[in-house]
């Protein structure tokens, strides 16, 4: 039975005050949410001891967005899986693409920190995704085949989220048609050596087109970017209806 986990990725957003203000405004919502779903905040390192300490004893759980290779050392503005895990971190966003984009992430270092990641005993959520130029060029299927190739090189699959995140439909109000998310994720899954991987979907994800979304057959929950930021908005989100 593949488990349903929908992640937030508040991206650099939202002060430790900030985020104490959208728990005040979203909590409550969750009291409706069927039990059959894991929900996930992944938020910037400064709010995630916050997040923690506001949210034991509910059933949201806390997310990072990176995590370097290494224990510890001599590596400016990096942060280490033994630091995340002391926060009360169980998930962490490894790949997003605006990593891969702007900060040189490559498939070798997002290898070398989802392996890290799992050492420590926190679940990564992988992201995968082609640009709008590879798509045009027919050259999706080869990108994602590749990405996981590469990705995944000696990691463990049982304890692993994938997102498939199509790069031009981040943030763009630009969705992935639902049945073509569905059949992108079906390959992710065909790919893999462990069935039961939640492979989620990412780009663009709102109130108005989740419940589409949830209901394909492939999907195993989402990964929301903008959506996540609104307590209203993410609380619809979770709250999707089947
Ligand atoms: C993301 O940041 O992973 C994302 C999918 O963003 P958005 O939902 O805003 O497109």
């Amino acid at each position: 039975m593949r488990k349903v986990i929908i992640a937030g990725n508040w991206k650099m957003y939202k002060t430790q005050a900030e985020a104490l203000d959208f728990l005040r405004g979203f909590l409550d919502h969750l009291n409706e949410t069927p039990d059959d779903r894991e929900i996930v905040i992944c938020a910037p390192f400064t709010a995630l001891g916050t997040l923690s300490k506001n949210l034991h004893g509910s059933r949201v759980r806390v997310g990072a967005q990176n995590v370097h290779w290494e224990d510890a050392g001599a590596f400016t503005g990096e942060i280490s899986a033994p630091m995340l895990v002391e926060l009360g971190v169980r998930y962490v966003v490894v790949g997003h693409s605006e990593r891969r984009q702007y900060f040189g992430d490559t498939d070798v270092t997002v290898n070398l920190r989802l392996r890290a990641a799992q050492t420590h005993g926190l679940i990564p959520i992988l992201c995968v995704g082609e640009t709008k130029q590879q798509r045009d060029a027919n050259e999706t299927e080869a990108v994602i085949i590749g990405q996981l190739d590469k990705d995944l090189r000696g990691v463990d699959q049982e304890r692993l989220v994938i997102a498939y995140e199509p790069i031009w439909a981040i943030g763009t109000g630009d969705t992935c048609e639902s049945e073509e998310a569905n059949r992108i994720i079906g390959l992710i899954r065909s790919k893999l050596n462990y069935p039961d991987v939640p492979i989620q979907y990412g780009g663009s994800v709102k109130p108005g087109n989740i419940d589409e979304i949830m209901a394909q057959p492939e999907i195993d929950g989402a990964l929301v970017g903008g959506a996540s930021l609104i307590p209203n908005d993410f609380a619809r989100i979770v709250n999707y209806k089947t």
